[in-house]
């Protein structure tokens, strides 16, 4: 199948316009006609190759959002016209543990990203959601709530995602304190979900700037950390911190902020942070933490999580030219809100 997507030919090149072919259909794939496409932070890296060698030319994206155009002959779940997403994954080895406990995520052969890797079965480099179609086996295809807006859904595939399952793997239920870092993508998410919880949600970032932003999305409050006197009381009040940041940063001064057996997650920066101070750790068995996406099965119980309780990521829709801009927009950060490509925008 002929295709077009917005494609990096090289870590220093702009985001231009890529002419390239979907894959014949397996008899266990979904062929989907993309509609919207966020973008996240990690397209930004990948196509910069901060995260090390790319096989250019990528074709970025991992929050998928279409209608389902064509399906291969084996595939029971899906019908042509269902409304359905692609998250950050689109195949495992389906045989593993790991696999078995849907949290293929942690694959012990390796789960296979939605760009820039190479297929399982082909050998080819999988492309991404800025593009007007993909071919994803139905396994990993998601399906959309009948009363979702689709428009707004898209960063759910990531950002919800990323910040939902920490919340349900430690247990957030209603009066748990949760912390959460920063409010930008992730952070935004992570509030609007842990308050449909039922959480008490307090922000936590350099200045109460945001304070009206954080209460609007239910948080109980704003914590600035630039305020020594604020960090002090607040110490030993928090169950679960959602560490959102980034970039390199300190979370010594943020772990005296849980209570005895709390958690702190990194969700955010994938690579070094400050040296862990143990003392904190040890006076109350408190414990840093790491979370990836989450499995295909739980990425579903998101969905339908935010449809029932009406939970839409902040988006901004842009046109797929304008990619070029968003990016660099995003490389400066503080964004409250995640970006949306109309793939309606580009044509064949
Ligand atoms: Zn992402
Ligand atoms: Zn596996």
């Amino acid at each position: 199948m002929k295709t077009v997507g917005y494609a990096a030919h090289s870590s220093d090149a702009h985001m231009v316009p890529y002419h390239f072919e979907r894959r014949d259909l397996r008899a266990n794939d979904v062929a989907i006609e993309i509609l919207y496409s966020g973008v996240c932070h990690s397209d930004l890296h990948t196509v910069n190759g901060d995260w090390g060698p790319q096989a250019y030319p990528i074709v970025p994206g991992h929050e998928i959002v279409g209608v389902v155009q064509a399906i291969g002959s084996e595939v029971t779940k899906y019908q042509v016209g269902d409304k359905v997403a692609v998250g950050c994954m689109v195949d495992s080895c389906q045989e593993c543990d790991q696999c078995h406990s849907h949290e293929e995520q942690f694959c012990r052969n390796g789960m296979t990203p939605t760009y820039g890797v190479p297929d399982r079965i082909d050998g080819t480099i999988t492309q991404g959601g800025y593009s007007k179609h993909i071919v994803v086996r139905e396994e990993f295809v998601l399906r959309m709530p009948d009363n979702m807006d689709l428009a707004k859904a898209a960063p759910i595939l990531c950002a919800g995602i990323t910040t939902y399952s920490p919340l349900r793997t430690w247990g957030v239920t209603k009066g748990t304190r949760v912390g959460v870092i920063g409010l930008g993508g992730l952070g935004h998410m992570a509030v609007k979900l842990a308050v449909a919880m039922g959480a008490e949600v307090t922000v936590i970032s350099r200045t109460n700037k945001k304070e009206a932003e954080a209460k609007a999305m239910g948080a109980k409050g704003m914590l600035a950390s630039s305020d020594a006197q604020a960090m002090q009381a607040a110490g030993s009040s928090l169950d679960l911190i959602i560490d959102t940041v980034p970039t390199q940063h300190n979370v010594n001064d943020y772990t005296p902020l849980l209570d005895v057996d709390g958690t702190l997650v990194i969700v955010g920066q994938v690579g070094p942070i400050d040296m862990p101070m143990t003392f904190p750790l040890i006076m109350g068995r408190r414990r840093v933490a790491g979370s990836l996406i989450g499995g295909i099965k739980e990425t579903q119980e998101l969905l339908d999580f935010c449809a029932e309780h009406n939970i839409y990521p902040d988006c901004e829709m842009i046109t797929m030219d304008q990619i070029n801009h968003a990016f660099e927009r995003l490389a400066k950060g503080d964004m409250a809100h995640r970006i949306v490509i109309d793939m309606a925008s580009l044509s064949l």
